[in-house]
């Protein structure tokens, strides 16, 4: 699969709506006493209920990336609560707010790209013993030298490069653009919801600091909001662990089961099996099995006619079609059988050069080997003697059985003996 095809727009979805949720509220006037007590218990809340889900499944990235939103609100609400109760802010109030500016950014970033590699029990002390490190110094520093750290904080180092428009300390401006770059290079590399919501909850702390003293609650709405990307980012990955097959990106059997009890009256179920794979298997190696895996399930994700793929187990494969007849259904997966029998499989040897270009090149010269393989497909659709989704698909699979018997690479529907097409080649190549 390649990168841009696995960078999804749903993984940003909950973060860019939560993101727009918080900028909304953070800009509505004259809120009601119900809202200002809810933005008060709302950081916390969440990172009660979101640390502790994320403790329970031993997510310890994301546990540290709440912990340490919640530390900076904390310190900040401390201040804004201050300014708010006397007019004018405390005096450690700038020291305090530049820190923050600081180290948050650095912080969220070193633990959004800190992998889960690890011992759990050493990884927590790790990443206990870092947050104490930076606090401790922090702190030290704060309290022995005040003057001279808020002096060191607020320089302006690179006055060619100082715009007015900049409201934070310069040093945090780098910081934010190092933490998004890395952050969106690690979704580039590996695109999951979770670094989605990294991303996207870096971008509302950047956006929130300067706002901290200006909108009244921004902090707490935008602080449990990015506590909420995270959490939800957590609760995404559960869904697709659950629901999608990790091999190749289909949707699994547990999604095929929820979505076989909501198919109504008309419907169509394939099965397809790739043919002689364990040979294929034992000639190529395991490895090569699973590039054919993913070719044949990507191949079937694009079939035409409203045909949802699924990975039922091993080489097997269910293709849904709701609201359709075997009429409507058999020329298109024709089509699939006759696609993926034609596919040439350049195969990726263990040899293959790091370098893209490379690769290509030499696929392209004499020295690429290439394979086929084809596959088999039942069809049935649901009859008034084959009432249930699982009556339908027992059919498929016994249609699968006859397209085997009739000697593989062919497409034949329950009970009428159909033939959807001639075996044009032999399975394994
Ligand atoms: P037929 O044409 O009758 O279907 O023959 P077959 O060899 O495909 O049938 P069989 O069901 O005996 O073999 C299925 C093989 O699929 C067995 C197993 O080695 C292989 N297999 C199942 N799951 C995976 C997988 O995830 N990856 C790989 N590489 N192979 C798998
Ligand atoms: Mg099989
Ligand atoms: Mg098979």
């Amino acid at each position: 699969m390649s990168r841009v095809s696995a960078v999804r727009f749903s993984h940003f979805l909950p973060s860019l709506l939560l993101l727009l949720a918080g900028l909304s509220a953070a800009y509505v006037k004259d809120l009601n006493v119900f809202f200002t007590s809810l933005f008060n218990v709302l950081p916390t809340l969440v990172l009660l209920l979101g640390g502790s889900y994320c403790a329970v499944y031993r997510r310890q990235r994301e546990l540290f990336l709440m912990i340490t939103v919640y530390v900076a609100y904390f310190l900040l609400d401390t201040q804004t609560d201050y300014y708010r109760d006397n007019g004018r802010v405390r005096e450690d109030a700038a020291v305090v707010f530049h820190l923050c500016c600081l180290l948050l950014p650095l912080l969220f970033s070193i633990y959004a790209l800190w992998q889960e590699k690890t011992h759990l029990f050493r990884d927590f002390v790790a990443r206990c013993a870092v947050l104490l490190a930076v606090g401790s110094v922090a702190l030290a520093l704060e309290q022995s030298y005040p003057q001279a750290l808020l002096n060191w904080l607020a320089e302006i180092r690179w006055p060619a490069l100082h715009g007015s428009w900049m409201s934070l300390i310069q040093l945090s401006y780098p910081m934010f653009l190092i933490g998004f770059v890395t952050l969106a290079a690690q979704y580039w590399y590996q695109p999951r919801p979770l670094h989605a919501a990294q991303l996207v909850g870096v971008m509302g702390l950047f956006w929130m600091l300067p706002q901290t003293f200006i909108l009244p609650f921004t902090l707490n709405i935008m602080c449990s909001q990015v506590m909420l990307m995270i959490a939800a980012g957590v609760a995404h990955e559960a869904y697709q662990m659950a629901f999608r097959d990790e091999l190749t990106g289909l949707p699994g059997r547990r999604a095929l089961n929820e979505r076989m009890q909501r198919l109504g009256r008309n419907y169509v179920l394939a099965m397809t099996d790739v043919d002689h794979f364990k040979r294929f298997n034992d000639t190529h190696g395991h490895d090569v099995g699973d590039q054919v895996l993913r070719l044949v399930a990507s191949k079937l994700s694009k079939v035409n006619g409203g045909g949802r793929a699924y990975r039922y187990g091993g080489e097997e494969f269910a293709v849904v079609f709701a609201g359709k007849t075997l009429d409507e259904c058999m020329p298109h997966l024709e089509e699939i059988r006759e696609i993926v029998a034609n596919y040439d499989i350049k195969l990726r040897n263990s040899d293959r050069p790091q370098d893209d270009q490379q690769g290509r090149q030499r696929r392209a010269g004499s020295g690429a080997s290439s394979v086929s393989v084809t596959v088999s497909i039942g069809v049935a659709e649901r009859q008034m003697e084959q009432r249930t989704p699982e009556e339908v698909l027992k059919s498929a699979d016994q249609a699968l059985y006859a397209a085997k018997g009739a000697g593989r690479n062919c497409v034949i529907a329950a009970g009428q003996n159909r033939r959807g097409a001639v075996r044009t080649q032999s399975a394994a190549g």
